[in-house]
């Protein structure tokens, strides 16, 4: 766990977006008390880690009872939705890394937390279970976002809930051991869960496809891998695993004009060095986001290589960030977390801060300078540099202002930004 950061630019840089994102908060808090589901993607768990990391920065304010008061809405979200699954993203372990985040290292909040912890006990066992029969996997049974990743990533964080992750970590492992050359992580065409457009991913992936990235993908598997072992948390063959993703991803890097990059997905079959684009039917876009691109996938790379002390996974993750800023220069890139400036800001100070690179940092204050003009010109909080006034009344953590909020004060205080371990981040 990282005990120093080092910001890009002085806090006074800030203050006046700090004030319209703070505005933001404290006016919608109302909005979410009465929501179904109050949790960590785009709900008021998500909303109370930014209140919290807010006042680590400025403790002086109002901060830290927001951000209780989020918590609390949150938790009540929990009584109306019995049966609620107990995924990172959309269910119980969202309220769980959110509390225990809030909690001043468990001096507060021990029996919520203890609830919580419970109803994962009971229910990882289960998830276990389903998964382990699947030949193909569909993502939301092992990502980071609803399946097994996402749940591991809150049992690595939780004091009291990290004795129990050696059963659901091996069965990851063993989904990628088990499987001769290829990845287990393969998603048959009827299994998959998401696209638009079924008939060009069915001739594109004909014979099933592996999802490259750190939300939904392969990625997401490898950072929590990597992330436990460099907690010390090891499992048989895990070490072996994490150098098959690793190693995977290295030889299945695509070249195009910016550099090397992977686009979201990679045919099943993909077991070749170098793989070629032009083999694709349809080009895969490369993008360089959270998500599904470049700054998630990079960084799950590097912390494959600080767990297993590769250097080549190391040298080859900043590389593959360093050649793809450019391809987040056009204009029609939202400025929020998932798949937009703020996550890849985040991806970029994380990597500046390992490496000291000059390159990344001018990059990093690129993309903050422009989630500051976007501020000037009142386009910050809405999508596409469109003025829609609904989406400025988006507060959540993965496309609303939480999600911009966060990476933003990294860039300006000299406090770890621990709260980036739920996206993949660090350790
Ligand atoms: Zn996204």
């Amino acid at each position: 766990m990282e005990i120093t950061w080092v910001p890009i630019v002085d806090i006074s840089e800030i203050g006046s977006v700090v004030d319209e994102l703070s505005d933001n908060l404290r006016m919608n808090n109302q909005r979410y008390r009465k929501r179904r589901y109050n949790g960590l993607a785009e709900g008021a768990a998500g909303i109370a880690i930014a209140c919290s990391y807010m006042g680590r920065v400025y403790p002086n304010h109002a901060w830290d009872h927001m951000a209780h008061k989020y918590l609390v809405m949150a938790v009540n979200s929990l009584y109306r939705n019995e049966g609620l699954d107990i995924s990172l993203f959309n269910g119980v372990a969202g309220i769980g890394i959110a509390a225990t985040y809030l909690s001043k290292d468990y001096t507060r909040y021990n029996t919520l937390i203890s609830k919580i912890n419970k109803i994962i006990i009971k229910n990882v066992t289960d998830m276990q279970k389903t998964y382990l029969d699947l030949v193909s996997t569909p993502s939301s049974k092992y990502d980071l976002i609803s399946g097994l990743a996402g749940i591991c990533t809150y049992m690595l964080y939780n004091k009291d809930l990290v004795k129990f992750v050696k059963k659901p970590l091996s069965i990851l492992v063993h989904k990628i051991i088990d499987n001769d050359g290829l990845l287990g992580y393969y998603t048959a065409y009827p299994d998959i869960e998401w696209g638009k457009k079924y008939n060009e991913l069915y001739e594109q992936y004909e014979h099933g496809l592996i999802d490259v990235g750190m939300a939904h993908g392969i990625s997401g598997v490898l950072a929590i891998l990597s992330r436990a072992y460099l907690q010390g948390i090891a499992v048989e063959e895990q070490k072996e695993a994490i150098n098959k993703i690793a190693e995977w991803l290295v030889h299945n890097c695509i070249s195009d004009k910016y550099g090397c990059g992977w686009p979201e997905f990679l045919p099943y079959d993909t077991t070749l060095k170098n793989f070629n684009i032009d083999k694709f039917i349809y080009k895969p876009s490369i993008r360089n986001i959270w998500c599904y691109g470049v700054a998630g996938i990079a960084s799950a790379l590097l912390l494959s290589g600080k767990a297993i002390k590769k250097q080549t996974y190391i040298d080859f993750s900043v590389k593959a960030i360093r050649s793809s800023a450019d391809r987040i220069r056009p204009e029609n890139v939202p400025n929020f977390f998932c798949h937009g400036i703020s996550g890849v800001l985040e991806t970029y100070l994380r990597f500046y801060n390992y490496t000291g690179d000059r390159k990344i940092k001018k990059e990093s204050i690129n993309l903050l300078d422009r989630l500051m003009n976007a501020h000037k010109s009142k386009h910050l909080l809405t999508y596409n540099n469109t003025n829609n006034e609904k989406n400025k009344e988006n507060v959540g953590l993965l496309t609303g202002a939480a999600g911009i909020f966060l990476p933003i004060l990294a860039s300006a205080t000299n406090i770890p930004p621990s709260w980036d371990s739920i996206f993949g981040l660090s350790y």
